[in-house]
C-alpha cells in the first residue's frame, strides 16, 4: 500500500492507475478502523482495480468541539489493517492539504429538508461539514465507486444529494451496517465506551430488531414512545428514536403495512453519542 499526503500526488497517481485501465474504488473515513470500515474496502476490492481509502478527521463536520478532540486516532493499527486487506493507496491528508484556503467561506450546499431532521436538527452543520470534505475527496480521488455504510443511513442520502446537486460521475454503493456478535453496530465510538457502558450499549440495536419484530399497520407513535421511554430509563440520554420512510425519511405516524420504513435511534450513553438504524421490512 501507498501513502500519499498530498492532493497533487493523490490526483496524478490517479491518472497513471486509469490509464492503465483500472477502475477507481474509493472507501473515505475517519480512522479508528474496524471491521465495519474493513468491509467497505473488501467490497471495493472486490468490484475495483485500485482502493483507495482517505483517512481524514474533518474539523468542519463536527458541531460538538469535544467530540472532535476525543476522536479517536489510532493510524499506526490503521495502517496495518489496511495493509492486511490490500487496499492499494491510503489517502492521509492533513487539515491544509484539504483546505488549503483554510475553513472560512466554505460552500453551501442545498441539502433542504434531509438537513433539518435526525442528525441534521440534531448536528447542526454537521452534513454541511461531511458534503464539503467528501466533495473535495470526491475531486480528488475521481472514483467510479463510492463505498459508503448504511451505519450512517442519512449521510447515504446525503451523499446521493450531493452526488446530483453536483452531477459527479461516481455510482455509490451502500454497505449493510457490520456489528458485533450481541448485534452492537461497529462504530469507531465504540472505543470511548467503559466496561458497563459497553454492555448497556446493544440496547440500541435490541431497541431497533424490538421495533422490527413489533410493528404493525397503523398508528406508530405508541410504539415509538415506548422504545424511546424504554431507552432512557435504561440510562440513555436519547436525541430521537424516530420511524420513517426509507427513502424521504419523512417521519410515519400512520403505516399502511406496505410502505418501507426504517427505524433510526441517536442516543448519548453518558459522553458518547451513538447512532444505529434498521430497515423494517
Ligand atoms: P467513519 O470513519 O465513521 O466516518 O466511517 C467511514 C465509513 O464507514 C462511512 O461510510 C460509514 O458509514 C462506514 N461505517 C462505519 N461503521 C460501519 C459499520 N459498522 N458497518 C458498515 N459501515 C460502517
Amino acid at each position: 500500500m501507498i501513502i500519499i499526503k498530498q492532493t497533487k500526488a493523490l490526483k496524478n497517481y490517479i491518472i497513471h492507475s486509469r490509464s492503465t485501465g483500472a477502475t477507481i474504488g474509493f472507501v473515505p473515513t475517519m480512522g479508528a478502523l474496524h471491521n465495519g470500515h474493513l468491509e467497505l474496502i473488501r467490497r471495493s476490492k472486490a468490484n475495483s482495480g485500485l482502493t483507495v481509502c482517505s483517512i481524514f478527521v474533518n474539523p468542519t463536520q463536527f458541531n460538538d468541539p469535544k467530540d472532535f478532540e476525543k476522536y479517536p486516532i489510532t493510524i499506526e493499527n490503521d495502517i496495518d489493517l489496511l495493509e492486511q486487506q490490500g487496499c492499494d493507496v491510503l489517502f492521509l491528508p492533513d487539515v491544509a492539504a484539504i483546505y488549503p484556503q483554510g475553513m472560512q467561506h466554505l460552500p453551501h450546499y442545498e441539502l433542504g429538508f434531509l438537513e433539518t431532521i435526525l442528525e441534521g436538527k440534531y448536528r447542526p452543520g454537521h452534513f454541511q461539514g461531511v458534503c464539503q470534505v467528501v466533495h473535495r475527496l470526491l475531486n480528488a480521488v475521481q472514483p467510479d465507486h463510492l463505498y459508503m455504510g448504511q451505519k450512517d443511513y442519512q449521510q447515504c442520502m446525503v451523499i446521493k444529494k450531493l452526488i446530483e446537486l453536483e452531477k459527479l460521475p461516481v455510482a455509490m454503493i451502500v454497505v449493510p451496517t457490520v456489528r458485533e456478535t450481541d448485534g452492537l453496530a461497529m462504530s469507531s465510538r465504540n472505543m470511548r465506551l467503559s466496561a458497563a457502558e459497553r454492555k448497556k450499549a446493544v440496547q440500541i440495536s435490541a431497541t431497533l430488531q424490538f421495533i422490527k419484530r413489533e410493528i404493525k399497520p397503523g398508528e406508530l407513535e405508541t410504539l415509538r414512545q415506548r422504545c424511546q421511554h424504554y431507552l432512557t430509563a435504561e440510562g440513555f440520554r436519547p436525541d430521537y428514536v424516530a420511524i420513517a420512510d426509507a427513502d424521504t425519511l419523512h417521519a410515519v405516524d400512520d403505516w399502511d403495512g406496505k410502505q418501507q420504513l426504517v427505524a433510526l435511534i441517536a442516543a448519548y450513553l453518558n459522553e458518547v453519542r451513538l447512532i444505529d438504524n434498521m430497515l423494517l421490512q
